[in-house]
């Protein structure tokens, strides 16, 4: 039997995803191979990558001077390799720190330039977005870097920053394609796949093509943009199965209507589980409304000795995967596209009975 998933990541896949990979994993479309013992450079692996890319550009409507690569090493890598590829003639970036990963791009950053934290929600404990008003930018940065949505904290950006000239810089793992956005307002979008996208190893970039030459010479070319864009992303071998998942899911989304569809249905799930916090007199959310994440949701019981209680008692019904990140504590749930309302119904379900007979 298959569990309710609330794995912030790697995360559940859609079920008809897997099953479809499981079809195809020993005979892909008559070939007589599996996906993964394909040559990369080969006319099935390529025509997969081909669609993968093109699916994935529709749905976020990826304007035409923009490029898409599929990397790897995640989206702490690209923490790195931002600056890298972006510094040009620069000596220092901006950035927002809303919470765990925003810290980790700006510690990273800090090996290779200065980064200026130009606002910071630390004062409540990375409960807000702090308004644009009180961002301190610097006009000669070489980029704006923002995390969109704080995975861990459970914040998310529901407006784009303003940056001017300076390329803003987005990291998008943990909320890509949950609902639509507008590309054109971005310099570069990234992020690791197996929040919302598919399996761990690959890695997104979306990058607007005046901004490919700007890499720093020591950039190591299989993470040098300009090099991956020129070689379609095939400079070296890249993930070929994660690709493969992600087109599937890619083609899922499609089926559903898009993404103003995929928002609809996210919207509903979490406005099931924030209604259920809301109203709770053992359960919260802390995080202020304008600003609460749809596909992360941390919460707290307010007697925190009733937390393993909670825990094993969703375990015992089939809703895992529940415990909150060590560094925040509590609890948290990942609602990502894949988690169908039944798995939020069924949590709060659970909720709304543990409440009744623990609370
Ligand atoms: C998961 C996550 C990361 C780290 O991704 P890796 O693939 O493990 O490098 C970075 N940023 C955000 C917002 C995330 O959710």
């Amino acid at each position: 039997m298959r569990v309710f998933n609330f794995s912030a990541g790697p995360a559940a896949l859609p079920e008809t995803v897997l099953q479809r990979a499981a079809e195809e994993m020993l005979d892909w479309h008559g070939s007589g191979m599996g996906v993964m013992e394909m040559s990369h450079r080969g006319p099935e692996f390529t025509s997969i990558a081909e669609k993968a890319e093109a699916d994935f550009r529709t749905l976020l409507g990826v304007p035409d001077n923009y490029r898409v690569l599929f990397l790897q090493g995640g989206a702490l890598a690209m923490n790195a390799l931002i600056p890298m590829n972006l510094l040009g003639t620069k000596t220092s970036a901006d950035y927002v720190n809303t919470g765990e990963w925003s810290k980790k791009s700006i510690e990273e950053a800090r090996k290779y330039c200065r980064a200026n934290v130009i606002a910071s929600s630390e004062d409540r404990k990375f409960t807000y977005v702090p308004p644009q008003s009180a961002w301190t930018p610097d006009p000669d940065a070489a980029y704006l870097h923002i995390c969109t949505n704080e995975t861990i904290g459970g914040v998310e950006y529901f407006w784009v920053p303003e940056s001017g000239d300076v390329p803003l810089v987005a990291d998008m793992s943990s909320h890509i394609l949950s609902r639509p956005i507008d590309v054109s307002k971005y310099g570069v979008i990234y992020g690791g796949a197996q929040k919302n996208i598919g399996p761990a190893g690959l890695t997104f970039v979306i990058v607007r093509d005046d901004l490919l030459e700007r890499a720093l010479p020591v950039t190591p070319s299989v993470f040098h943009w300009k090099a991956q864009a020129a070689a379609g992303s095939m400079l070296n071998t890249p993930p070929t199965y994660s690709i493969y998942i992600a087109g599937l899911v890619f083609e899922w989304l499609l089926a559903q209507g898009g993404l103003a569809a995929v928002e609809r249905s996210n919207v509903a799930k979490a406005t099931l589980l924030y209604d259920c916090l809301d109203t709770s007199e053992l359960f919260f959310n802390p995080i202020d409304k304008a600003c609460r994440s749809r596909m992360n949701v941390p919460f707290f019981l307010r007697d925190e000795s009733l937390n393993d209680a909670f825990l094993q008692g969703a375990q015992a019904n089939g809703l895992v995967q529940l415990k909150g990140h060590r560094v925040v504590g509590g609890m948290r749930a990942s609602i990502y596209n894949a988690m169908p309302v039944e798995g939020v119904q069924a949590l709060v379900d659970y909720m709304k009975e543990f409440e009744r007979s623990r609370g």
